[in-house]
């Protein structure tokens, strides 16, 4: 089944709110194994909304789109759907009477214009929407189904969760796993990945994060044991060429292995910032780290300050960044040795970042992350 999803609202078009219900609905439909092909934005305009349907309608069997019921003149994802149909809506006389105990439970009346959010079509059968006025539609036509959600994301998620998503078993179970590099780049892996990057089940993809670099193996089939043994024997393939750098996998964070390695030595870290301005610490500790022992940043500041501002925080292990137009000389003391890392890069700025990851690299290497 492909599956297309159609965002509807000026809103969107203008900038002004960020499609988060596309990108729920995403997850949500690769969670099932449904295959989501194309997403679209189409503001509150009939014409071009009808067209967005059609076009939807010529390429796809399920599709999905979110806003545009509210009661107003401008909400017109109804009117859209019964056009690119060619169905006309008419007033539902029980979704009507929901609408109208809906608004006297509140204590109101129902303003006429609401009238339009108890339409129907002929192969629409009603969402039921208790968090709001909007029902949403669900329109079956030989083999086609478009389902209609309000855009309040509360709404949507609960009206997906509960009315629509029991209703599409694709059959087909996806799983992911990722695997968490650090000490080398995105390219230095696709290079010793080579023809594992091409595979297509598994699939394998590489994304360049605050932590390193994720390469997340992932695969979908009927069988879910069949799909757990394909991304096993990647992950080993994987395993085979660049083990030396994995840290962690899938949720595990640098934080939670990071303490997994002091705890057991009794070490407290403390981090010393200049060139990177506390990345490191942002991305080596949590709220929950109880091993991190604090964090100083100090601009413009060689290693023997950074070693002498980070004093106060009586930590049994410090990592110290200095500044540098051209080089940092990072070190980690422990109790039981230093150890320098020089980075060299062409201007700070571009070396932010890689220096940052080179100091989480260099604690991956002296407290021996992930080796397993
Ligand atoms: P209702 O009648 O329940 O208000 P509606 O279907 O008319 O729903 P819209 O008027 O299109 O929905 O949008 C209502 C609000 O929902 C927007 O102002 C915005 O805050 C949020 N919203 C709409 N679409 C999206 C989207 N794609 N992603 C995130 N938020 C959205």
């Amino acid at each position: 089944m492909r599956a297309e999803v159609v965002s509807v609202g000026t809103e969107l078009l203008l900038g002004q709110i960020v499609d988060t219900n596309s990108a729920y609905l995403a997850g949500r439909l690769a969670q099932l194994g449904i295959d989501c092909l194309h997403m679209s934005t189409v503001g509150d305009n009939l014409g071009r909304a009808t067209d967005a349907f059609v076009r939807a309608l010529s390429r796809s069997e399920l599709i999905v789109s979110t806003g545009g019921l509210g009661p107003t003149e401008d909400d017109l994802t109804r009117e859209a759907i019964a056009a690119a149909l060619k169905e006309a809506p008419e007033v539902d006389r029980d979704l009507e009477r929901e609408l109208r105990a809906w608004f006297a439970g509140r204590g109101v009346a129902m303003p006429g214009r609401n009238t339009k959010q108890a339409w129907l079509i002929h192969s629409a059968r009603p969402l039921h929407n208790p968090l709001g006025t909007a029902p949403g539609w669900d329109v079956a036509r030989a083999g086609w189904r478009i389902v209609a959600m309000p855009g309040v994301p509360r709404e949507m998620t609960r009206m997906w969760e509960a009315e629509v998503e029991p209703t599409l078993g694709s059959g087909a179970v996806l799983r992911s796993r990722t695997l968490k590099l650090l000490g080398i780049g995105e390219s230095g892996i696709e290079e010793a990945l080579d023809e594992l990057v091409r595979s297509t089940a598994p699939t394998v993809a590489t994304y360049a994060k605050s932590d390193g670099v994720h390469v997340r193996i992932t695969d979908k089939g009927a069988d879910p044991e069949a799909v757990a043994e394909r991304i096993a024997a990647m992950e080993a393939a994987i395993r085979a060429r660049l083990g030396e750098h994995v840290w962690g996998v899938d949720g595990e964070s640098l934080s939670r292995v990071v303490g997994a390695a002091l705890r057991p030595r009794g070490w407290r870290l403390a981090t010393a910032e200049s060139l990177t301005r506390g990345d490191v610490a942002v991305a080596l500790a949590d709220a929950t780290s109880d091993w991190y022992a604090g964090s100083v940043v100090l601009p413009g500041a060689d290693r023997v300050a950074l070693l002498a501002a980070s004093d106060a925080f009586g930590a049994d292990a410090v990592l110290a960044v200095p500044d540098g137009q051209t080089e940092s000389a990072l070190l980690l003391r422990t109790p039981a040795d230093q150890t320098e890392l020089v980075v060299r890069y062409a201007s700070p700025a571009e070396g932010r970042r890689r220096v940052a990851l080179s100091a989480l690299d260099l604690v991956r290497r002296v407290l021996g992350l992930g080796t397993r």
